[in-house]
């Protein structure tokens, strides 16, 4: 049953892509009125007959109209900025997206000085966790905003209110970082334990139960890599995108951070031979071409 908080809401709602027709049609699910747009017409076109119960307007302007918020779900920060300044009327601006948490502060400041608010609540969980309403949301923000928006978030996933504007943007890249890090590590392992003799599903079945386990070997590697349709609808250039903001937030810090600058090197490697839009789990098709080729 939907929560009465939420059915009373009209939101906004900018990047019907991979993630955002998911999330959209979750608060369409729990009673919001959600006004949706995307600059492709044909994104635009697949979300209107996906999610009938939505109404696609425009521009990015448009989705502000009686809205209490609108949210985003872009591909980077570059993006955000360009279609924040389209929303004059948005009091409220929720960034979903994987964006720059230096970026995101300065934008929120901006913001500020018109008695505007942005709060930055980035996803992790995948197409699959959208689907479902279990994403993990970090939310950074004034104790207040995000108060009031847990409603509304919680529609897609289990928020968490991790800091000040920024910190959600940092966390999430942070976790990519090491969530990239695992990919190539269970790939170079699962390749070395085949030239052994072991059996890659039997590998994951030991490891999942052991200490070694991860998302990738949990999920990327049964349900995306072993059956070969590499179709986790997460694309490499988003991933190396949010890999090379966590390297940028290191070198911020006085953190010495060997291991992530080896392990973006390798993704810049792939990167340079897939193209963007290959899904992220074909890094370990991309391993294993490299063995063969070794
Ligand atoms: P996507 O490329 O599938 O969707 C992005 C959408 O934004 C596209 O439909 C595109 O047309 C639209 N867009 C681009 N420029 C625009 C503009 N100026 N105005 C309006 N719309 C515009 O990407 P995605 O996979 O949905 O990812 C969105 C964000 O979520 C990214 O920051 C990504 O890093 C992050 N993310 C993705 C996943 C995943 O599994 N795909 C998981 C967690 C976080």
């Amino acid at each position: 049953m939907s929560s009465p908080t939420i059915s009373a809401s009209t939101v906004g709602f900018v990047g019907l892509g991979h993630m955002g027709t998911p999330m959209a049609s979750r608060l369409v699910d729990a009673g919001a009125t959600v006004r949706a747009y995307d600059a492709s017409p044909d994104a635009r076109a697949a979300f209107a007959a996906a999610v009938p119960g939505a109404t696609v307007v425009d521009t990015a302007a448009d989705t502000a109209t009686g809205a209490e918020a609108v949210l985003l779900c872009l591909p980077d920060s570059d993006v955000v900025e360009a279609v924040v300044a389209e929303l004059d009327a948005a009091r409220v601006i929720v960034d979903m997206s994987s964006s720059e948490p230096l970026r995101t502060r300065a934008l929120a400041e901006q913001l500020a000085d018109t008695g505007r608010v942005l709060v930055d609540a980035p996803v992790s969980g995948g197409v699959s966790g959208a689907r479902a309403g279990t994403l993990a949301v970090m939310v950074g923000g004034p104790d207040d905003v995000v108060a009031d928006l847990e409603p509304l978030l919680a529609a897609m996933g289990r928020p968490r209110h991790v800091g000040p504007v920024g910190a959600g943007h940092a966390l999430k890249a942070l976790n990519n970082l090491m969530s990239a890090a695992h990919l190539v590590a269970s790939s170079e392992a699962v390749l070395v334990g085949e030239e052994f003799g072991l059996d890659p599903a039997v590998m994951l079945e030991v490891v999942n139960g052991s200490s070694g386990r991860s998302g990738s070997t949990e999920n990327k590697w049964p349900n995306h890599i072993l059956p070969g349709t590499y179709g986790a609808g997460f694309g490499l250039g988003l991933m190396v995108k949010d890999i090379h903001i966590a390297l940028d937030l290191a070198a911020s810090t006085s953190v010495p951070t060997r291991h992530a600058a080896a392990t973006v090197a390798l993704w810049d490697e792939a990167l340079a031979e897939l193209g963007p839009t290959a899904d992220h789990t074909e890094i370990a098709r991309w391993l294993r071409a490299h063995k063969e080729a070794s």
